[in-house]
């Protein structure tokens, strides 16, 4: 459906984007992950035609986005970080408006206003402009514009960015249920919101990729091990660590610290294992206080990433391909991809500049390049 193919982009002598290379398969839901400054919003600005590459290519649905721009930019509804609407428009003129870009029909623009606005739930506020609007209703103005030619991909950028607490929870909710519809790329450095919406992630970091996979293979590759932390007074450690060895499912057990009159442990094997663990403390009437389950976070990996040693993650493997011509494609290896190798760019062949202007209805917004 999306295939990024060693994408660059320069902006004079700096390396925003360097050889990235990634897919998505129709109906599935991808963060793009990364620090301020790692290229999240350059990639979707390529991606959605806003911004030419130096080098490489995106296709989407077999289109290429610089030779048949038009043809991606149908499929596609874009929500830039910061909204590009004319805030003196009330919300429904501002669908007409934005209909009329998109060479819509009078009917079709009247009929999917009113779903679209129903959708993001702004049917009350369709008279209101959109400058009177709070941060959070304004999303959900720009939403309704991205869905408005009922696109078959979404691509959002940090689209709970600088919003509070509740209008982040009601955002997500409906980006939740949008990804039920949609192909949906969704750009963000808050981890909590990737982990609720994204089974897979890309992460960048300095332009490049720096890890691609499902979160159970970053998380299960990237994160560590996964144990069962237990902390009772057992009486003799060593005859507990026996028992809690043979329950099934445990492959090894490590003797902890003893604080106070507490013997720690910890249980690996077999995933979550608190439940056993609970039951034959409660036959051994083992003072309990704590039983936990240890699993590596996506906020751990990221931030091992972002701020470990030129982006090395700790435990990271050796890149799955550290050769700069192989493009990164997870969908067809099925598995983790991690690259934090300083391999150099292969040379591209460049990209012809577009050969005629299409029309943009965001240009001159939003910090254009
Ligand atoms: P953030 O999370 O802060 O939005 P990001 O991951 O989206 O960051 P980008 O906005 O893509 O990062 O920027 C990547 C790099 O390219 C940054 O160093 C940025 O300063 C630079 N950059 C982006 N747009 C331009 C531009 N129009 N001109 C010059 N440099 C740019």
């Amino acid at each position: 459906m999306i295939e990024v193919s060693h994408l660059t982009r320069r902006f004079g002598a700096h390396l925003a984007v360097d050889d990235v290379s990634f897919s998505m398969e129709a109906g599935e839901v991808c963060g793009l992950l990364g620090p301020n400054g790692a290229g999240k919003t350059t990639v979707m600005r390529i991606l959605t035609g806003y911004l030419p590459a130096t080098r490489g290519s995106i296709r989407v649905e077999g289109f290429d986005v610089l030779r048949q721009s038009m043809e991606v930019r149908r499929r596609i509804g874009y929500l830039p970080e910061n909204v590009p609407l004319y805030r003196e428009h009330r919300v429904e003129e501002m669908l007409r408006f934005q209909g009329r870009l998109h060479g819509m029909s009078r009917g079709d623009i009247k009929s999917r206003s009113a779903e679209v606005l129903h959708r993001v739930g702004l049917t009350e506020r369709r008279r209101s402009t959109v400058g009177a609007l709070s941060r959070g209703l304004r999303q959900r103005a720009g939403l309704a514009v991205a869905l408005l030619p009922n696109p078959k991909v979404l691509v959002l950028d940090e689209p709970t960015s600088g919003l509070d607490p509740i209008q982040r929870i009601e955002v997500r909710k409906l980006v939740e249920e949008l990804a039920s519809e949609h192909t949906v790329l969704i750009s963000s450095h808050i981890l909590a919101e990737v982990e609720a919406v994204c089974p897979k992630v890309v992460i960048l970091n300095k332009g490049r990729v720096a890890a691609n996979g499902t979160l159970t293979e970053l998380e299960g590759q990237l994160g560590g091990e996964r144990f069962v932390r237990f902390e009772a007074v057992v009486g003799d450690a060593e005859a507990a660590r026996g028992q809690l060895a043979s329950l099934p499912g445990v492959d090894r057990v490590e003797l902890g610290d003893k604080v106070g009159i507490h013997q720690g442990f910890r249980l690996f094997g077999a995933g979550d294992l608190r439940e056993d663990v609970g039951a034959l403390a409660m036959m051994r009437q083992w003072a309990v206080r704590e039983l936990s389950y240890e699993a590596p976070s996506l906020e751990r990996i990221f931030a091992s990433i972002a701020l470990g040693e030129e982006g090395t993650p700790a435990a990271a493997p050796k890149p799955a391909s550290a050769a700069p011509s192989a493009p990164a494609a997870p969908s067809e290896s099925g598995g983790l991809q991690l690259d934090v190798s300083e391999a150099s760019a292969a040379p591209a062949a460049e990209q012809p500049k577009p050969s005629a202007r299409t029309l943009n209805p965001f240009e001159n917004f939003g910090g254009g390049a």
